[in-house]
């Protein structure tokens, strides 16, 4: 309830109902006592008219003796030992404050820290709890008379607004160049951004503090200014975000739902993936091969101030790219110093503020599906909202995945997941874990009786959990916390049929699972059916080098009659396809997989896309791109009836072959793909779910972040009469798999194994 303007509405509306009494906050949540005539309505009203940023978990009342208070009064926070904090997540700018901030007349006219009771940053200043000035890193500024007098007025919007603040008496700006010295100049505002601005305006790349990290940034329209970044930031492909200046720029780039207008406008802000329309005057080099574009709304006053000066005037671009401020897959950098030594090598200028950012928060990314919000990395706006699990929980603390990296601690009836960490493969991701972790810990007050952790012994996850200092361990397998996850964001309970495909996961036999059917419930799981093992060859390679796949595929369907002179090998050198096809025939450094990602990237490549890839999916997705509309057709493929029960897809792979040596459109065979998976997992579901008895189905893993398989699989589940349950609130990816560890850890935790 902090930090969301709840205690100036409190107090507003037990004035007008004539109450007196108090309220406060503390770190269990908020506490109120009223005595007077109109209880029942304050109740009511409390319910029905909250702030929008304040999310009401659960109210409690208790009847007490009459105090006799005179007037109604807001009290100080408490720190309350052993409770649970609902700590404030950020919030984006709101319309009020741009309006303060882009108007000539107004004291805050062109201040890039502007911000109220409703909008501004919240766990990214947060050092600790309960959430008060002094615990942010707004300590250091002292309020002006001003600003006091307006944090002091319960009748004003930034009443008690922690991180208040004027061009008088809050934080500053600096712009400078490589290799010099900041100096914060907080009169002069308007004047830096609008040299920024200028800078844009040539094809800069400007590095720019934001809320809970850098961004870098240049005018998404300029062609050699991304190619450049791209280049400096060594991503070759992975899409870059836009920013785009209000909902009208973003409409006439993207196809745009109602949903994710919802999910576009929202406080959160997150970043939203959506269809991108044709023509538009954007830098072909923003999103290479793919049919969507991530774009976001201004969240900060700087923002808002980058596209222009006020509401009323024309913004200077249709989109800015905003990326994170990393070099490739390591952690979003968030202070000044770190920033002018990090990123040196990738931006011209530097955009700094002097407010710290506490807690690195990267950008939140959604896209949505039958009209909700199916978050696919969870960070700014979402991070550390409670999930309410519906249940009662053990303290648990789960450390995750390798890749996508979250983890998760429970408490009571709630869920806290991490913002979104990353891939735990170098130094400063893992010590971006510890940070965020030692963290978390402190503010939820949680003493964990579990360590949950994935099965697989190499993980630095795994590792990081061996090595906690929590005695009881708990490893879950990848796949079953995948389903555990979604069913715990549904409230799922009992036993489902799940479908868990993504790219890879550590399997009980030690082999490489990804394309898996499990009969599961928080307990146990028993693996119903799975894709067709093929072979791996040469392990990572054949994760960055997808035609590897293909030649699996290819060898497992026609042995040593495969078809001469594909198109896809073309670009491969004739050594390293000779090594990798006696690696397949003699069986040397390979590994057996069921990977459904891996089936996609032989299917992928064998279509002449992405032969090599430089970040995980980028074969799937261009697949999917590349998916045509309105093709009913499908493929043949097997299900061979064992224990369990094996998905042979060799038929459909002899299918497209044929297809491709005939000429038919990739765009087609494409479509045909996707239609063969989704019949097979409907028919897979069928056959399952008959035997055992089961009509709920959970999907998850990376895979079903593919909106034609998705749309497809979900249509032929409930043809067959399944009630399907998707993620929404957490990941379907690796992102999510914390919370499935640790609800399957607290189930064996009270089952006492
Ligand atoms: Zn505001
Ligand atoms: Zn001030
Ligand atoms: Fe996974």
């Amino acid at each position: 309830m902090q930090g969301v303007g709840f205690r100036p509405f409190v107090y507003k509306l037990a004035n007008s109902l004539g109450l007196s009494g108090y309220v406060f906050n503390s770190s269990s949540g908020v506490t109120i006592e009223v005595e007077g005539e109109e209880l029942d309505q304050f109740l009511k009203r409390l319910e029905n008219e909250a702030p929008t940023l304040a999310e009401i978990a659960q109210i409690s009342v208790s009847e007490m003796t009459v105090r006799g208070d005179a007037g109604f009064s807001i009290l100080h926070s408490r720190e309350e030992a052993g409770e649970f904090a609902l700590v404030p997540a950020d919030a984006g700018t709101c319309e009020a404050c741009w309006r303060d901030f882009g108007d000539p007349s107004n004291r805050r006219y062109g201040y890039p820290f502007t911000n109220c009771t409703h909008c501004g940053p919240r766990y990214t200043i947060l050092r600790n709890i309960p959430y008060d000035r002094a615990t942010t890193t707004m300590s250091s500024f002292v309020m002006c008379a001003d600003c006091q007098a307006e944090y002091d007025n319960p009748e004003d919007r930034r009443f008690h607004a922690q991180p208040n603040a004027c061009p008088v008496c809050g934080p500053s700006l600096a712009l400078l160049e490589r290799d010099s010295q900041p100096l914060f100049d907080r009169k002069n505002s308007l004047v830096v951004i609008r040299r920024t601005r200028a800078l844009l305006g040539e094809g800069k790349i400007v590095a720019v503090k934001g809320l809970g990290g850098f961004l870098l940034a240049c005018d998404a329209t300029n062609e050699s200014a991304v190619a450049e970044l791209r280049r400096r930031k060594r991503r070759p492909h992975k899409p870059f975000a836009l920013m785009a200046r209000d909902l009208e720029a973003v409409q006439a780039m993207c196809e745009v739902s109602a949903a994710d207008k919802a999910s576009l406008l929202h406080p959160r802000r997150p970043i939203v993936v959506m269809p991108q329309r044709d023509g538009m005057e954007l830098a072909r080099g923003i999103a290479p091969g793919d049919r969507t574009l991530g774009v976001m709304l201004p969240y900060t006053p700087l923002h808002y101030l980058l596209f222009s000066d006020s509401p009323d005037l024309a913004s200077e671009w249709t989109a800015l790219v905003m990326t994170s401020g990393n070099l490739s897959e390591e952690p979003i950098v968030i202070d000044n110093e770190e920033a002018l030594r990090h990123l040196r090598g990738v931006a011209d200028w530097f955009l700094l503020h002097n407010r710290d950012i506490a807690t690195r928060v990267d950008d939140s990314v959604v896209r949505t599906f039958e009209g909700a919000e199916r978050v696919l990395r969870r960070s700014r706006g979402y991070v550390p909202q409670a999930i309410d699990l519906g249940a009662e929980m053990e303290e648990v603390l789960a450390f995750g995945g390798e890749l996508k990296n979250t983890f998760c601690l429970t408490k009571g009836r709630y869920a806290v997941l991490s913002q979104h960490i990353g891939d735990l493969e170098n130094y400063e991701t893992m010590q971006f874990f510890e940070e965020t972790l030692a963290n978390l810990k402190h503010i939820f007050k949680v003493r964990p009786a579990a360590a949950a952790h994935d099965l697989h012994p190499n993980y630095m996850s795994t590792r990081m959990a061996m090595a906690a200092g929590i005695e009881r361990k708990i490893g879950v397998q990848h796949h079953h916390a995948h389903i555990a996850s979604c069913m715990a964001e549904n409230h799922v309970r009992g036993r489902v049929l799940g479908v868990a495909l993504d790219g890879t996961g550590f399997g009980t036999d030690g082999k490489i699972w990804g394309g898996e059917f499990l009969a599961a419930d928080f307990a146990d799981f028993t693996r119903r059916a799975h894709l067709r093992n093929v072979l791996l060859p040469g392990g990572d390679a054949a994760v960055r080098q997808p035609w590897r796949m293909a030649l699996s595929y290819l060898r497992d369907t026609f042995g040593q009659k495969i078809p001469g002179d594909l198109a896809c090998f073309r670009t491969v050198a004739e050594k390293q396809f000779a090594l990798v096809d006696k690696m397949l025939a003699r069986r040397f450094q390979t590994v057996e997989t069921s990977s459904c990602g891996r089936l996609f990237d032989a299917v992928a490549a064998l279509l002449g896309l992405a032969p090599e890839v430089t970040f995980e999916g980028q074969a799937a997705i261009a697949l999917e791109a590349m998916a045509e509309g309105g093709i009913e057709d499908r493929y043949s493929f097997e299900i061979e009836d064992d224990e369990p029960a094996i998905i042979d897809f060799r038929p459909t792979i002899a299918a497209i072959i044929r297809d491709l040596s005939h000429g038919r459109r990739t765009s087609e065979v494409s479509a045909c793909f996707h239609n063969t998976l989704s019949a097979a997992i409907g028919e897979v579901c069928g056959k399952i779910g008959a035997s055992d008895g089961l009509n709920r189905v959970c999907l998850s893993g990376g895979s079903f972040q593919n909106l034609y398989l998705l749309g497809r699989t979900v249509v032929e589940l409930r043809r067959r009469g399944f009630t399907v349950f998707l993620h929404s609130q957490v990941p379907a990816n690796d992102g999510g798999l914390s919370l499935g560890q640790a609800v399957i850890a607290n189930q064996r935790l009270r089952e006492g194994d």
